[in-house]
């Protein structure tokens, strides 16, 4: 029987200490929150987007970050295993758009009441509020790990999966970075994934709090050809833009480091520019007799009006009756290419996962185990790995963790 120390008591660690206590080791894991699975709480909106109902090939297509890394971990536990799992642990899960795995409740406290099931069914001694310092190590091996408060747990082995850098009052906050940097490995370069985009555009400002349903939204790079496109919902901020379409575009663009590139909004996707000119046209019949400004309430959010007002040149108070047929044809384009320069992203804290990480060439994909120091595993965003949304996170967590625990 091996003594086994894991950190981090998010879904990486949980699985690492249930598994490697199932096979017989005494297993303690180690959170510095009073509680498990913090960021479980909050993630898919608080629903849990547990994991997705794809094959192998479609989640290593959908983790840019280095997906054949974890050829090894989903071969060894999949998305399906991990479905199996909750059902075995009293979790039902259902399909919903796009493969996304949810718990039937619709809530994620009870994707952490199974996991606290199978930690307490393993026997894992789970102790909270023991934030971690330092890993020990003798001739490149690890003896044991260093509290906060000075406490020392001598150990065999240590599962690594404190998580990355983003939302840090979950407890994440890229500790293990510092502790596997101390220990000789490399660290990938941090970058915001899966993150709010910063507009160059002063008027986006005024649409803060606008959240626009059904839309459609292209990314086009700075030789103007298309790199993404996407259609759903999104949201404009005090920044720039947010919302589900704009954090998945993020992920396409990180390596333009979000800058140089242009984000198309398509207003009206189900209307061809035809169609949506008859549209106005058929509007404007109505309103012959109002000012452009009254002109536009059946097509557009009240907040959005006097934005595109300005933006199609044509006057205010002119009356919808002396509007030319080139200045309509000019707004049609506006309403199906409204253009916005991306200038930026918002900082790691908060992105939804951290890119980059523990270098994935310094790591064993088939036992998550360190190439540099033996004893030491990796589980989870703490790695140089990063999918894109619809539940590829949590099951890289899950997946490298189950390997981590029937390794360690
Ligand atoms: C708002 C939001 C929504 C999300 N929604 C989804 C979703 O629906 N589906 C999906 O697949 N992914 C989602 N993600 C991403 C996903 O939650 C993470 O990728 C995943 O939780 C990473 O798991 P982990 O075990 O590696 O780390 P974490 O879940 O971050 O857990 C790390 C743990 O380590 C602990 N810790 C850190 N440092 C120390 C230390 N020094 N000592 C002791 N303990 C320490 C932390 O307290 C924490 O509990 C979301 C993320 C966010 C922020």
């Amino acid at each position: 029987m091996k003594k086994v120390v894991v950190i981090g008591a998010g879904p990486g660690g949980i699985m690492a200490a249930g598994k490697a206590s199932e096979r017989g080791h005494d297993v303690i894991l180690l959170d510095k929150n009073d509680r498990i699975g913090k960021k479980i709480l909050i993630s898919g909106k608080g629903r849990c987007n547990i994991t997705n109902d794809t094959d192998i090939e479609g989640l290593i297509e959908n983790i840019p970050g280095n997906g054949n890394f974890l050829y090894s971990a989903f071969y060894t536990f999949s998305n399906h295993d991990l479905i199996e799992f909750f059902e075995q642990h009293g979790l039902k899960t259902k399909v919903e758009r796009g493969g996304r795995v949810f718990p039937v409740s619709d809530n994620a406290k009870d994707v952490n009441e199974a996991l606290l099931k199978f930690l307490k069914k393993t026997n894992v001694r789970l102790q909270l509020n023991s934030a971690v310092q330092e890993i020990k190590t003798k001739d490149n091996a690890v003896i044991g790990v260093v509290l906060k408060d000075g406490t020392e747990i001598s150990c065999d082995s240590v599962v690594l999966a404190t998580g990355g850098a983003s939302y840090p009052g979950t407890g994440s906050t890229g500790d293990g970075y510092v502790m596997s940097r101390k220990l000789g490995h490399t660290i990938v370069d941090l970058k915001p994934s899966l993150v709010p985009l910063l507009a160059q555009e002063e008027w986006v400002k005024e649409l803060q709090g606008l959240s626009l349903k059904n839309i459609s939204i292209s990314i086009l790079n700075n030789a103007g050809k298309k790199i993404y496109s996407d259609f759903g919902e999104m949201l404009f901020t005090h920044f720039g833009v947010s919302g589900p379409v704009i954090l998945s575009a993020s992920r396409h663009i990180l390596d333009y480091d979000y800058k140089n590139v242009k984000l198309v909004i398509d207003l009206k996707p189900a209307l061809t520019e035809e169609k949506l000119n008859e549209r106005i046209l058929r509007d404007f019949e109505k309103y012959s007799r109002k000012q452009y400004k009254n002109s536009l309430d059946e097509l557009l959010p009240q907040k959005m009006i006097p934005v595109i007002i300005n933006l199609s040149g044509i006057e205010p108070e002119r009356f919808v009756n002396q509007i030319k047929k080139d200045e309509r044809k000019a707004l049609v384009r506006l309403l199906k290419n409204l253009t916005i320069n991306i200038n930026g992203s918002r900082p790691i804290k908060d992105a939804i996962v951290t890119a980059g990480g523990v270098s994935t060439n310094e790591i064993n994909p088939s036992t998550m185990e360190s190439k540099l120091i033996k004893g030491l595993y990796f589980a989870g965003e703490v790695i140089d790995v990063d999918g894109y949304t619809g539940g590829f996170n949590l099951t890289i967590a899950f997946s490298t963790g189950f390997l981590a625990g029937i390794n360690c």
